[in-house]
């Protein structure tokens, strides 16, 4: 496997560690497209898939006010990418991985 990682045509830090995941962004050949997504990493039980968490609000017009909303999406996770349950990541779409995953981790933010 190159080390070098891949130009994936997004600004995004590429992670330091190396894999040789074929669907790894960055050392395989999957390529990402479509929507980004920033959420927080709420499993890691799967292998090589993660569970990210996005909370975000919705005006209700009824009430003049927000209501909480959240979203799950399963995104692939690269090994080299290490991540962890709390972890602030961004997903990007990508093709169907399988039935649930269409996203895959693009980067991890700095804990600050
Ligand atoms: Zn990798």
């Amino acid at each position: 496997m190159t080390a070098k990682a891949r130009n994936i045509g997004i600004e995004v830090n590429a992670p330091e560690g190396e894999c040789n995941d074929p669907y790894c962004p960055f050392h395989g050949t999957l390529s990402v497209r479509g929507q980004t997504i920033t959420g927080v990493v709420a499993t890691v039980k799967m292998n090589r898939t993660v569970i990210v968490e996005r909370d975000y609000l919705k005006y209700v017009d009824k009430y003049e006010r927000y209501e909480k909303r959240s979203a799950r999406y399963a995104a692939h996770a690269a090994p080299c990418l290490g991540l962890k349950a709390g972890d602030s990541v961004t997903i990007m779409e990508c093709r169907p991985l399988s039935k649930t995953v269409a996203f895959a981790v693009i980067g991890k933010q700095k804990k600050v």
